[in-house]
């Protein structure tokens, strides 16, 4: 069992990284990673080191590993070997009219977004997340990070029909191009330890599309507390083909 979408208390989450670490070691993982959100780490340097130190303190008994979840709806840049890997994450939209704002904080945040910046089209907002993703498939990073995180609210306050031909299309496109990027997908049980959606990310519909394509997934549950660690494992840990170890020692 691994884990490479976890935050702590150097961004947003909840524990400290090596309460994580510990927790992990209890329920028998073989490898944790760290993934803080790169515009809220407020001391990287202070971040590389004690996720280092970790390593070293547990070496033998978990492989710890450094991570970076990207903001690709911001500058983004890589320096090589800082991290171990990085998940490229969309959590903002820029809409075009220059209107830019996070569309998975609140349902409040994304439908003032939704009605100000996209004249209240709905279709045309998911259309534009899908294009940003596209877009920032070149980028230098590992992981594609939830890929369908426009679908956080549907479920609780439906803002567009995920059963409709033209949503169906951008699947297809997107899902066409990470198969071209060659880049791993994360299965993330996120939503579910938040109470938002009863399934992963991306859909069935997408991981269908997906796998059909010979795209590769990786379990992880986007952790912001120790609690978390594993959420739902148990319900997507056969389901689909994962790589267990993607990054090397
Ligand atoms: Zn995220
Ligand atoms: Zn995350």
């Amino acid at each position: 069992m691994t884990n490479y979408h976890t935050h702590s208390t150097f961004c947003d989450g909840g524990d400290s990284p090596e309460a994580m670490v510990a927790a992990a070691v209890d329920r028998g993982f073989s490898a944790i990673g760290f993934s803080s959100h790169s515009d809220m780490l407020a001391d990287p340097a202070a971040y590389r080191a004690e996720i280092r130190r970790l390593a070293d303190v547990y070496a033998g008994r978990i492989r710890v590993l450094l991570g970076l979840e990207a903001e690709l709806a911001k500058p983004y840049s890589r320096v090589p070997g800082e991290y171990d890997y990085v998940i490229g994450s969309h959590h903002y939209i820029t809409a075009p009219d220059g209107g830019f704002f996070a569309f998975d904080h609140k349902p409040e945040i994304l439908s003032v977004g939704v009605r100000d910046h996209f004249g209240g089209d709905s279709a045309a907002f998911v259309k534009a997340y899908y294009a940003a993703l596209r877009s920032t498939l070149p980028l230098d990073f590992e992981i594609v990070g939830h890929a369908d995180l426009v679908r956080k609210f549907n479920t609780r306050h439906p803002f567009f029909d995920e059963g409709a031909s033209w949503y169906r299309d951008e699947l297809e496109k997107t899902a066409d191009a990470i198969a071209a990027s060659g880049k791993l997908v994360e299965v993330n049980t996120g939503a579910i330890s938040r109470g938002w959606l009863d399934d992963a990310y991306p859909s069935p519909l997408f991981r269908r599309l997906l796998r059909e394509r010979g795209v590769r997934f990786i379990l992880s549950s986007d952790a912001h507390s120790a609690k978390a660690l594993d959420c739902a494992f148990d319900r997507f840990g056969d389901a689909e083909a994962y790589v267990e170890s993607p990054f090397p020692l």
